[in-house]
């Protein structure tokens, strides 16, 4: 079916997905890592960017909060970029886990490989992937460089909850290990890990995710600042990976449910790519037992719901002015 929406009805989505969602109750911030369970619970901002720029938010959209797992998103792009699909595919791997972000379980189950650079375990080692090889500081502006190509803007790391996370990352360290034990970790562990770290760490506002997220649904062209960042060949193979793990073991309900692919964060940010329409964000800090910011989901899902949409529906769809 042929389908149009307008800016003003899709404004609208968001301003109202807003209205409903901002008194749910429910959930808890991520309390084991001891920065996080402290931020403001109430905390809710709800940003859309379209494929010409506009950006429409409301909110706390420009608070910067931890972007923890979504993280692992923009760095999967920049070893993607690196190194291409094929490798990627190879020296990670791009499968659904069904199982919680930090799993062991997951590497031991998957005969020694990481499955997806959107696990820890994964992203743990895109990260000792990421070139150049050997040189903390390189690697590390490298991906922070990548993080201000996508998002459209700088963004740095929140000191406090670097510290929290290295202080209390044990789980990740056994996971690091483990995977050094496989041959999957191909740099310096404790650098690769602490790149993950600190990656994990970096403030970030969801207008800034809005807009990668756009730049994903635009075939690697930031719909804002107007600069290519990736190849359009890999968009689908990102759309992939965001679609087939970005909420660990409840993925296929997110899909089911909301229509979207979407990427979730214990920082309480949800990062969702429309291919060819927009991309949207949303922050609240509380999360479901499975680490996905409550509030954020529902914002999500309603603006999905509101206008009808769904990546799979087989609508062609044009948003006029
Ligand atoms: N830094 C967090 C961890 O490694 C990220 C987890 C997440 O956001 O799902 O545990």
């Amino acid at each position: 079916m042929k389908k149009t929406l307008t800016k003003a009805q899709i404004k609208q989505a968001v301003e109202e997905a807003y209205a409903e969602c901002k008194d749910i109750k429910g959930g808890v911030n991520a309390h084991y890592i001891p920065y996080l369970a402290n931020v403001n619970p109430d905390l809710f901002g709800i940003s859309l960017t379209l494929m010409d720029g506009t950006v429409f938010s409301v909110g706390d959209t420009d608070y910067k909060f931890g972007i923890e797992s979504v993280s692992k998103v923009l760095t999967a792009i920049l070893i993607l970029k690196q190194y291409g699909a094929e490798a990627v595919l190879k020296q990670i791997g791009a499968d659904a886990t069904g199982l919680p972000f930090n799993s062991i379980f997951a590497i031991l189950l998957e005969n020694d490989h990481p499955s997806t650079p959107l696990v820890n375990a994964g992203a743990i080692t895109a990260c000792s992937m990421v070139q150049p090889q050997g040189d903390s500081w390189g690697k590390w502006e490298a991906i922070i460089n990548n993080f201000e190509a996508l998002c459209g803007s700088r963004a740095e790391v929140i000191d406090e909850l670097y510290r929290s996370e290295s202080d209390t990352n044990f789980q990740n360290r056994s996971i690091s290990w483990l995977l050094k034990n496989y041959n999957r970790i191909y740099d310096d562990v404790e650098m690769s890990l602490d790149l993950y770290t600190r990656q994990c760490s970096v403030g970030i506002t969801a207008e800034q995710l809005a807009i990668c997220a756009a730049t994903i649904a635009n075939k690697g062209d930031n719909p804002v600042t107007k600069q290519n960042v990736f190849a359009a060949e890999l968009a689908p193979k990102i759309t992939t990976l965001i679609s087939s793990v970005g909420f660990y073991q409840h993925t296929g309900d997110w899909m089911y449910t909301s229509g979207i692919p979407a990427k979730t964060g214990v920082g309480g940010g949800v990062l969702g790519v429309m291919p060819g329409l927009f991309g949207v964000a949303s922050f609240a800090p509380p999360l479901d037992d499975a680490g996905n910011s409550v509030k954020a989901q529902a914002a999500i899902k309603s603006i999905m719901n509101k206008l009808g949409l769904g990546v799979f529906n087989g609508d062609t769809v044009e948003i006029v002015d």
